[in-house]
């Protein structure tokens, strides 16, 4: 089992001068809250925060987040409190990034499965998360990550429905945000679930030819650092040469996307990977790599110059290597790694040493735009994903889960009218987030909004036009108004 102090070693690696100690209150304030808890697997509930926190620990993000990510399930998974008088006490110890970031996490586990037909929907609610504050999904992959590591304690029917879900919607996601590391080991959690006989036959295949190819690439390796390292002519400097291994899900895709019998067409299951400094550097160390050993047609591929549509960059080449082996390798710079793995996590890292200042959200909101794109060009579902821009509007919740898309200001009447008439009409009071609210309120994304009916009213009331933001509701209450003076 992973330990507080497991994590607080990692963070310092790679953040030396971030707040440890209150890394550590976290903990312990968490470990205080899941007292007496269990996870179903037995261990203590404590071991989920911790857990989620080292895969965000694994992403290189800041101490907020990973804080978040310690305290995310004390709102709904502790019994003592109400989520609110929760989620009141975390603000006040650990400040309001944390606390509006575990009541995100808090929001979006609130909305119930069902079924695949729901897909899309679901699908709008990531989205919304997302708009409200993209780290909240990297605390959602997080979490995600380890349930589905301890999802063998899990009925088998959860398994498959999480197993599924992940398929579908997280990893989708993830690999649209970039974050090629946590797409393939959400895939990978998540495939023998799904298909356990393929899972099973595949791993047994593909493990002995891991074994021996890794052996074979040492001597690789070794020849590769002599003609490009730093005691070669060129001098370069090369951080690493290391083995990556295809992930299985990857290859079962690969599969049965080329009608393969058998393993023997896939070049990289295990490739080298090259992590140099500079660009320039990439280039050379290819050219290196083509003087060594003679290139496969048709196999070389320049997605630095030319980066896939999820951002991906990297020179990859697949080479006869020694003794009639076919090699590919993959080269890169250690930026370029490091958002190949973490995608958009990636910037959070950089923007916190200061030393890649992108606008961030600028960032994220025009991948989302541009996959929304994809998606209406793909699909039908131009209505269903009809989020136009991000800015000035927020998209609040029904109690069943549907979620609605409002002008910013919205209010309840506002709410109420969108859904149906009746409803705004007979509306007398709201409940938002399960707490009596008024009905001029200002709704924010994510509230779960209650519309109270007074089965007996007959028309609005003149106020509301004080107050409401959406034309639709305005037009219907006049129209009402005028209607019940005749
Ligand atoms: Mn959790």
């Amino acid at each position: 089992m992973i330990t507080i102090d497991d994590l607080i070693q990692k963070i310092k690696f790679y953040a030396p001068n971030a707040d440890l100690d209150l890394v550590r209150l976290a903990f312990e304030y968490a470990k205080k809250a899941h007292s007496g808890q269990k996870r179903l697997s037995g261990e203590p509930y404590i071991s989920h925060p911790l857990a989620t926190a080292m895969n965000l620990a694994e992403m290189k993000l800041n101490q907020d987040i990973i804080i978040a990510g310690l305290l995310h399930d004390i709102p709904e998974e502790t019994r003592s409190e109400n989520p609110e008088t929760a989620l009141r006490e975390i603000k006040h110890n650990f400040g309001e990034e944390v606390a509006f970031m575990v009541r995100g996490i808090t929001k979006l586990g609130k909305i119930k499965y069902r079924g695949m037909e729901r897909y899309l929907e679901n699908l709008r609610k990531m989205f919304v998360a997302m708009a409200a504050d993209v780290r909240v999904i990297f605390i959602k992959f997080a979490d995600r990550l380890h349930n589905l590591e301890t999802l063998g304690a899990q009925p088998s029917s959860k398994q498959k429905r999480i197993a599924m879900e992940t398929m579908e919607i997280y990893a989708p996601i993830a690999n649209r945000l970039g974050m090629g590391e946590i797409k393939g080991r959400l895939e990978d959690l998540s495939f023998p679930y799904l298909y356990p006989k393929e899972f099973e036959k595949l791993k047994k295949e593909v493990t002995p030819r891991y074994k021996a190819k890794e052996e074979y690439l040492k001597k690789v390796r070794i020849k590769l650092l002599k003609s490009a390292g730093q005691f070669s002519p060129q001098r370069i400097k090369v951080y690493s040469i290391h083995g990556r291994t295809k992930r299985l899900w990857s290859i079962h895709k690969k599969l049965q996307q080329k009608g393969y019998e058998d393993l023997s067409k896939i070049y990289d299951l295990v490739a080298l990977r090259v992590i140099v400094e500079t660009v320039a550097e990439c280039y050379t160390v290819l050219g290196i790599i083509h003087q060594l050993w003679k290139p496969l047609k048709g196999r070389i591929k320049d997605y630095i110059a030319q980066p896939k549509p999820n951002g991906y960059q990297s020179l990859h080449t697949t080479v006869f290597c020694d003794d009639g082996e076919i090699v590919e390798f993959q080269i890169r710079t250690k930026k370029i790694h490091e958002e190949a793995e973490y995608g958009i996590a990636s910037h959070w890292y950089y923007d916190e040493r200061g030393s890649m200042p992108v606008s961030k959200d600028l960032k994220w909101v025009r991948e989302l735009t541009k996959w929304k794109k994809e998606l209406e060009e793909n699909q039908k579902y131009l209505e269903a994903l009809k989020i136009d821009v991000f800015q000035n509007r927020i998209f609040v919740f029904t109690p069943k889960g549907d979620v609605i898309d409002l002008p910013e200001n919205s209010t309840p009447i506002d709410f109420a009218y969108t859904l149906h008439s009746d409803l705004g009409d007979k509306c007398t009071r709201a409940k938002i987030n399960e707490q009596i609210a008024k009905i001029d309120t200002k709704l924010q994304s994510g509230d779960v909004v209650e519309i109270i009916i007074d089965k007996n009213r007959k028309a609005p009331s003149a106020d509301w036009l004080k107050f409401v933001k959406t034309n639709a509701a305005r037009h219907k209450i006049k129209s009402r108004l005028r209607a019940a003076k005749k």
